[in-house]
This record gives structure tokens, C-alpha cells and sequence, in this order.
């Protein structure tokens, strides 16, 4: 399983473009990893975690392109994972060729939202609709929390977050016969119904990808912190959910006390983790 980072900030980027916090133009004079878009990744190259605002540029700076994507399992509606111009733009009707049709994952709360924003954005189907098929490309799936699922070579289960109910957000479990990988963005501490989901599932990750939104002098919100994170981490170890070898990498980082790249990796590496920016290959 090849995990290819799109992007790998929280919701204003790193650095935040109208920022001048320290952290902030620090990253804009380093440049390279310092530099991180809204969070997505790629599996492969068919499934996508995150229909993000700046996966399309993810796509041409990293020369990862996107037209064998078939899955999407979504995360959650808020706008820094969520931009459903691209169901527009890969629609018949902007002369896109062949696109394979698209397998959308999301919960009800997240289906309700991208709904309205297609309504807005006068879509040439609306998303409930019979036609949607023919006019988005696109076929849906309404999934909720601890299901598993097998889309094309995955296997897929399905968490919740500790994050705007509203959304019903979901984290999400991949697996092939070889690997295993958490992708666990957006969420404050984990449920301790995901905990004895893990168990019950009897999952042991190879690659554990988990949301650091605040760096280690912050508290946590509706996200985590650095301290949080590793806490998370050695929990995961204790219970035996890591693989032997197993690979921890912080995503989802925001300018909020989180140092540039370079200084955030030599914390992290001091605390056993790596920290994921855009375009890193794994
Ligand atoms: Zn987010
Ligand atoms: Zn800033
Ligand atoms: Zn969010």
C-alpha cells in the first residue's frame, strides 16, 4: 500500500496566508516540508481520503495525478476537507475524459452538507437524484460509524470522532491482505467506542496517520495536541495496536504552536513519531 500526503494542514494551511505569527513566516522563508495544504491523502492510486480544497494543486506540485481515482472515503463536510466544486469539474459536462466513476463514502450528517453546497453551486443533478449517475459521475454510499466494508481491493471500517457532531464525522481503518493504516483526522481525543472498536476488529496498524492540530505548548479543542497525540500513541502501543515496525505520523498541523517542519520533526522524533508534510511518499 503506497500513501502519498496531499496535504497536511488544518483548516487555514501552514503558513496561514494572512498570517505573521512567528511560526508563520518562518515557514515562508524555509519553504519545502514548511509548507502544508489542507489535509488529504492518496492510497495508491485509486482511493482518495478527502475531496480537500487544494487537492488539485497537491496533484500537479506533487505529480501525483488523480484520474484513476475511484473511491473517496470522506472524513467530514467542513470546507478545509471538503470542496465539492470537484464533483462539478469531474462531471460529463467539462469534457473530462475518462474518469473512472466515482465511489463516494460519507456519512448522513456530511451527504446532507455536500447536498446543499451542490444546490448552491447549481449542480446538473441534484445529489439524491437518479440522474446523478449519469450527470456527476458519481455513485454514492450513505455508511455510518463501525461498519466495515469492502470497497474494490480495501477492506474499509469505519469509526467515530470526537469532532463536530454536526458533520458526523468519521475516521476511517484501510486494509489490504498485506497492511493496515489508521487515518484518524479530524477528532480531540478518540471515543472509547473507536478504542474497543479497534479491538474487536482485531486491528494492528502498520501505519497509524493522526491528527496533531495544536503543537506541544497548546491544549487541545475539538482537536489534538502534541501531548495529546503522544499519549494517544503510547496507549496504541500499550494495547498492542501497533505492528512490529509500525510507522506513527502526525497530520492535520496548524500554525498554533506547532514549530516549522524541521524543528517539529526533532521534537517529534524525541517522543517516537514522524511528522507527515505534503508530498511525502510512504
Ligand atoms: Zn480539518
Ligand atoms: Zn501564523
Ligand atoms: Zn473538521
Amino acid at each position: 500500500m503506497i500513501i502519498t500526503f496531499l496535504g497536511t494542514s488544518a483548516v487555514n494551511a501552514y503558513p496561514e496566508a494572512f498570517c505573521r505569527c512567528e511560526n508563520c513566516t518562518l515557514a515562508r522563508k524555509l519553504g519545502g516540508p514548511s509548507l502544508r495544504k489542507r489535509a488529504a491523502v492518496l492510497i495508491n492510486d485509486d482511493l482518495l481520503i478527502d475531496l480537500g480544497p487544494d487537492i488539485m494543486t497537491a496533484s500537479h506540485m506533487h505529480r501525483r495525478p488523480l484520474t484513476r481515482v475511484r473511491y473517496c472515503l470522506q472524513t467530514h463536510a467542513h470546507a478545509d476537507h471538503l470542496d465539492t466544486s470537484h464533483f462539478l469539474s469531474r462531471s460529463p459536462g467539462y469534457g473530462v475524459i475518462g474518469a473512472p466513476r466515482l465511489r463516494f463514502y460519507a456519512s448522513h450528517g456530511t451527504m446532507q452538507v455536500v447536498a446543499q453546497l451542490l444546490e448552491r453551486d447549481n449542480a446538473p443533478a441534484s445529489l439524491f437524484s437518479l440522474e446523478v449517475g449519469e450527470n456527476l459521475n458519481l455513485e454514492l454510499h450513505r455508511i455510518e460509524a463501525l461498519q466495515s466494508l469492502a470497497i474494490g481491493p480495501y477492506q474499509v471500517t469505519t469509526f467515530p470522532a470526537n469532532h463536530d457532531p454536526s458533520v458526523d464525522p468519521l475516521l476511517y481503518a484501510v486494509q489490504t491482505e498485506e497492511r493496515s493504516i489508521f487515518y484518524g483526522t479530524d477528532t480531540a481525543t478518540l471515543p472509547e467506542e473507536t478504542w474497543q472498536a479497534f479491538h474487536r476488529c482485531r486491528l494492528q496498524f502498520d501505519v497509524v496517520v493522526l491528527d496533531h492540530t495544536y503543537g506541544p505548548d497548546e491544549l487541545g479543542s475539538d482537536h489534538l495536541s502534541a501531548r495529546q497525540f503522544i499519549e494517544h500513541v503510547s496507549r496504541m502501543r500499550d494495547e498492542g495496536l501497533l505492528a512490529d515496525g509500525a510507522r506513527v505520523l502526525a497530520t492535520h498541523i496548524a500554525h498554533e504552536g506547532n514549530p516549522v517542519h524541521p524543528e517539529l520533526a526533532d521534537f517529534a522524533a524525541r517522543h517516537g513519531y514522524e511528522v507527515a508534510y505534503d508530498g511525502l511518499v510512504v
